[in-house]
């Protein structure tokens, strides 16, 4: 039996009950047999993909909180410290009624190759709760946030773990997190990202990883003489990724026509207007629905996976993971989708993304094409150890920067391993050969 083979049978003996975990797994670990085949006694012997696939730490602990009535919640919380090799742990925090350890494990996993990827020194880890923000008073949110904090701060520092935001936990619940992780350790450092601009957060940070989610499709698209402008694009999600990446879409000329959110989609064949979107979901915290009451012209459907039955383009899922399984994918290409990019974490099911490469689509993996966030919250990291902010010029330069980078080792990595053209194994490879090397360089550990 192969290593990667002996590998990916012992994850799914070991981790049965965590579906996503397994997928982001095998997905990895099959795009990476032409590297490890090549390499495999020195894998083998310092079981470099052995300690990858199992996380360093996870801390597991309750979140008790008491609502406007009164009334005690328990909700169950996690941090998945996954690898340290290149970095302190990055990644998100998620609050959603779905999150689970499989699904954080999973995230976590993911975040690793991307950190990898972004070239700066940032490790993978990935955290949140089952809470549900949504329909919470402000008041609510901060005694969430505040109790979450009260355990997690013994776990995190600005040199050890910095965690950021993800589904459910915005500017909002960032600024109710570093107010209480001041206020117990007594330190006002960068342990988180994605800060508010008046207490240490970057310039662009809020816009990254939309912005750079259109900047990489604009560099794959460049590669084969075309652009964004003109396209016709759908957009899932309408939370901050989907619409920072509509706004810098529209900006390069093309026409986003969709929207969604966890109840249902709207189309906007004149093109969204993306001060409604805001006013509705960042300012009202309301729901996509209310687009189609104020835009005349613009319908609502309800259900999520309807919007890859509307013809485009380009297709850009933003909003969760495995939202395009495989009858999405077949629907997106009959009605003549040539290129996706993922805004979303592994929005696309084994067989989805695997139909995408049969069918020779531009398609861009979430761990490049989204990489932009992360590594505007290491740009954020620096800023914080500097005392200085840069411009939101300089942030965005770098930014496209680090996108134009990621889609070259992506690209390259492919091309040395026979694959041209296919991203998926291109991240992989890229993103996993410099962690493997630290690994061995830092002996069993
Ligand atoms: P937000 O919470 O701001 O927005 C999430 C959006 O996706 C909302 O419109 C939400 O709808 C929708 N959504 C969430 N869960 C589901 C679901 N189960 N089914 C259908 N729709 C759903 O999150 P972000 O925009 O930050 O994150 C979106 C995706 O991008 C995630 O996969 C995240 O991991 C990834 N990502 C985010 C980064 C960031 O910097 N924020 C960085 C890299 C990746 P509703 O309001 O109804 O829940």
């Amino acid at each position: 039996m192969s290593y990667v083979d002996e590998v990916l049978a012992s994850v799914k003996a070991k981790n049965a009950s965590e579906p996503e975990f397994i997928q982001a797994v095998t997905e990895v670990l099959e795009s990476l047999r032409a590297v490890v085949d090549a390499n495999e006694e020195k894998y083998r012997k310092y079981a470099v993909l052995e300690r990858l696939v199992e996380p360093e730490r996870i801390i597991s602990f309750r979140v008790p909180w008491v609502d406007d009535k009164g009334e005690v919640h328990v909700n169950r919380a996690y941090r998945v410290e996954f690898n340290s090799a290149i970095g302190p742990y990055k990644g998100g925090l998620r609050f959603h009624p779905s999150v689970n350890q499989g699904i954080l494990k999973f995230l976590g996993f993911e975040q690793v190759f991307k950190n990898s990827l972004t070239s700066l020194p940032i490790g993978g880890g990935k955290g949140g709760s089952d809470f549900d923000p949504k329909g919470k008073s402000d008041r609510e949110v901060m005694a969430f946030c505040q109790s979450f904090m009260t355990e997690l701060y013994r776990h995190i520092g600005k040199d050890t773990d910095v965690p950021a935001g993800d589904i459910g936990v915005g500017g909002r619940e960032i600024g109710y997190l570093f107010g209480q992780y001041k206020r117990i350790t007594g330190l006002y450092e960068g342990v988180l990202t994605g800060k508010g601009l008046t207490y240490g957060g970057s310039l662009a940070r809020t816009e990254a990883t939309g912005y750079g989610l259109i900047y990489i499709l604009e560099e794959m698209l460049r590669h084969k003489g075309d652009s964004v402008k003109g396209k016709k694009a759908v957009i899932s999600g309408s939370g901050n990724v989907a619409i920072y990446a509509c706004q810098k879409a529209q900006e390069l000329g093309a026409r986003v026509i969709t929207m969604s959110d966890s109840n249902g989609y709207v189309v906007d064949e004149n093109g969204i207007d993306l001060a409604v979107v805001k006013d509705i979901k960042e300012v009202k915290r309301g729901r996509i629905k209310e687009y189609a009451d104020r835009v005349p012209g613009a319908s609502y459907h309800e259900g999520c996976s309807g919007v890859w039955g509307v013809p485009c383009d380009v297709a850009l899922p933003c909003a969760t993971q495995n939202e395009i399984d495989l009858e999405s994918a077949k629907k997106l290409v009959e009605n003549g989708c040539t290129s996706v990019a993922e805004g979303a974490n592994m929005p696309s099911t084994l067989e989805a993304s695997n139909y995408f490469l049969e069918k020779g689509l531009n398609y861009m993996p979430a761990k490049a094409a989204n990489a932009g966030g992360v590594a505007v919250s290491a740009l954020e990291m620096s800023q914080n150890s500097e005392r200085l902010s840069w411009s939101f010029e300089e942030v965005d330069e770098r930014l496209k920067g680090i996108m134009a980078n990621i889609y070259r080792m992506t690209s390259e990595a492919a091309s040395k391993y026979g694959h041209e053209g296919n991203f998926v194994i291109g991240a992989n490879i890229a993103g996993f050969e410099k962690v493997a090397e630290a690994m061995i360089a830092q002996g069993i550990c």
